[in-house]
Parts: C-alpha cells; sequence; structure tokens
C-alpha cells in the first residue's frame, strides 16, 4: 500500500470554520452595540457610523424568512430589500448543496463549528460518543424533515406571494434579527432549556441538532442528492482499515460504500483526511474522476463568498431599512407581534 497523510485537510475546514465563527461573532457583538444606541444612544457615536454597526451577515440566521423572500424572488423577480443578505446567504447555500455536497453545513454554518466542538467534548469526557439506537435513530432523524415539509408546506404552498410580500415589507419582519438577538440576550427560561436541552444532546451524541432537527440541513441533504460531487472509495487501492468509518461525524458507514450519496454527508473531507491509502478515498465526479480535495475546499469557499460578492455588486446586500425607521421601530422591537 501506498501511504499517503492528509491530515492539513482538517485544519483547512477548522481555519475556514472558524474564520466565519470568528467573523460572526464579532458581527453579533457590534449588532448589539447597534441596537443599544436605539435603546440608550451612545452620544460619542458619529451618525453616519451607526448603520456601519450593523452588519448584514446576521441576516443569516433569518432561514425561514429568507425561505418566503426566495418564493417571492422566484414567483415575481422582487428581490427582499429588507433583509437581502438573508436571501443572499440562502441563494449561496442552496448552490453549494447542488454542486458541493451539503458543504454549507460543513464548511460555513456557525452552528455545524459549535456542535463539533461540544461532542468533541462529550468523547473528551465520556472517552467515546454513544449511538442512539436505530429504532430511535431513524424516527428521529425524520424530525428534521418533518419540520422542513411544515415549512415548505406554509411559506411555498400556502402563503400568496403578495402576503410573502406584505409579511416582508412589515415592521415585524424589520425587527426580525433585533428579535434574533433579543432571543439570545434576554433568554426566557424556555429558551434556556431547550438551549440546555440541546447542548446535553450534542454533548451525547455526534451533531445532535443537526442530524436530528435542523431544518436548513435537511433541505440541504436533499437537494445535495443532485451534487456531482461525492466521497468516492476505491476498492482496489482500499485496505479495509475502517478509519473513514471511525471518524465520519455523520456516523456514515464509508468503507462499505463505492459513492457516499448519503443526505446526511456534509462534504466535511474528514474521512479522506484520515484514510492512509493512497487513492482509496477522494472526492470524486461521477464518472470517477477525483478532485483535489483542496480544489473542493476553495470552490466551497469561492462558491460562498462569490455568491455574497455577486449580491455586494449588484446592491442586493444591505438593508433599505433607514437609520430614521431603525429609531422608531427598535425601542418597539419587543412589543412588536406577529401579523
Ligand atoms: S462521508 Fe466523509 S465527507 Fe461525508 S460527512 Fe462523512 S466524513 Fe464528512
Ligand atoms: S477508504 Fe476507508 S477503509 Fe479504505 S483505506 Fe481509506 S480509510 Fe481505510
Amino acid at each position: 500500500m501506498e501511504k499517503i497523510d492528509r491530515t492539513y485537510l482538517r485544519y483547512v475546514r477548522y481555519a475556514v470554520q472558524w474564520g466565519i465563527f470568528s467573523f460572526l461573532s464579532y458581527a453579533g457583538y457590534k449588532f448589539y452595540l447597534f441596537v443599544g444606541h436605539f435603546i440608550s444612544p451612545d452620544t460619542n457615536l458619529a451618525p453616519q457610523t451607526i448603520l456601519s454597526l450593523r452588519s448584514p451577515s446576521v441576516e443569516g440566521f433569518l432561514p425561514i424568512g429568507a425561505l418566503m423572500a426566495f418564493k417571492l424572488w422566484v414567483t415575481t423577480g422582487i428581490f427582499d430589500r429588507i433583509h437581502p443578505a438573508g436571501l443572499v446567504i440562502f441563494i449561496a447555500a442552496i448552490f453549494m448543496a447542488l454542486l458541493l455536497k451539503k458543504s454549507f453545513c460543513g464548511w460555513i454554518c456557525p452552528v455545524g463549528a459549535l456542535s463539533d466542538v461540544v461532542w468533541k467534548l462529550g468523547r473528551k469526557i465520556f472517552n467515546r460518543n454513544f449511538t442512539m439506537h436505530r429504532y430511535a435513530d431513524y424516527p428521529l432523524r425524520s424530525l428534521k424533515y418533518i419540520l422542513m415539509l411544515f415549512f415548505i408546506y406554509i411559506i411555498v404552498m400556502k402563503m400568496p406571494s403578495f402576503a410573502i410580500l406584505r409579511f416582508l415589507e412589515g415592521d415585524y419582519y424589520k425587527v426580525a434579527d433585533i428579535k434574533m438577538l433579543y432571543f439570545f440576550t434576554e433568554m426566557t427560561t424556555l429558551t434556556l432549556v431547550t438551549l440546555l436541552i440541546l447542548f446535553i444532546g450534542s454533548v451525547f451524541y455526534k451533531n445532535f441538532w443537526c442530524r436530528y432537527l435542523c431544518p436548513y440541513g435537511a433541505l440541504l441533504g436533499l437537494l445535495s442528492f443532485f451534487s456531482p460531487l461525492k466521497i468516492t472509495r476505491n476498492t482496489d487501492t482500499c485496505i479495509d482499515c475502517g478509519k473513514c468509518t471511525k471518524n465520519c461525524p455523520a456516523l456514515l458507514p464509508v468503507d462499505k460504500k463505492i459513492r457516499v450519496k448519503s443526505p446526511e454527508c456534509t462534504g466535511c473531507l474528514t474521512c479522506v483526511s484520515h484514510c492512509p491509502a493512497k487513492g482509496a478515498l477522494d472526492i470524486a465526479f461521477a464518472k470517477k474522476r477525483d478532485l483535489n480535495p483542496v480544489v473542493f475546499a476553495a470552490l466551497v469557499v469561492v462558491l460562498f463568498f462569490g455568491t455574497i460578492g455577486i449580491g455586494m455588486i449588484t446592491g442586493r446586500w444591505h438593508s433599505a431599512v433607514t437609520q430614521e425607521e431603525y429609531r422608531h421601530i427598535i425601542p418597539e422591537a419587543s412589543t412588536l407581534e406577529h401579523p
């Protein structure tokens, strides 16, 4: 067997994931200052710098609004003005799923990055991660698809485009990002208990939230069936060491497959990075044409940031909500009810 060491692939992914996580944490902190300014104004802040405190990237945390905006865009051509960055990020995630497996989950999503840390913490504490019995695993995994179908039914199938437009242009949606901030900064007991349950679940089980509950990941997973790139094993060079399966965060039996077609595969390349046999495991096109995994990583970054770049260049990144509007609606954000 010719040996190969591609440990560096894991570090490339960590660098991308944690780079984005750090950027979003900083954006979240600035957003907190932005909202705080409208509650108790900071007189040291120049008026022109106030809006710059709000990074549009925070809109990536509004996937349900983005799904509505996506339907509106597809059916009418109207691009959401209120949280356009949320829609741009949603489109980027869809493109990525169609071409590069569920790489948005494996490389970009900050929740995925956090999940990774928590289950590794669990592995340190218990010396292993637990596996759900398959009779519980299958029904639990279907939960995220049920949630996804629920949102698709009420938004894509039931909600007319004019109703979506009215919702997206209303005051409630204008402060949806602020309500999301309050979800974390002004936690109710219910929120706290829910987050605690998710945390404990994630300590015991790998990617508890992503595997069982995330409807966004469910949608991207289904779209990823169309991805021409898939993890592909060469049975001639594989030495059946099982390291790919042992290390797969999605618990996929990689060493039993020729091509990993599962919607759970995030294209994280962890299996490839652990495979010791040269030419045994790669990311490849349908006709077994391998793609250098570093090129795959570069494509993930280019597709994600490239889509955002196009959004920026075409003026579909910054919200149309003015500072004056924020001045009126932010102090009332917590009392604004869903229309
Ligand atoms: S099969 Fe490989 S790329 Fe897919 S989730 Fe498992 S480790 Fe990641
Ligand atoms: S493909 Fe999996 S089982 Fe085969 S050599 Fe690589 S890590 Fe081992």
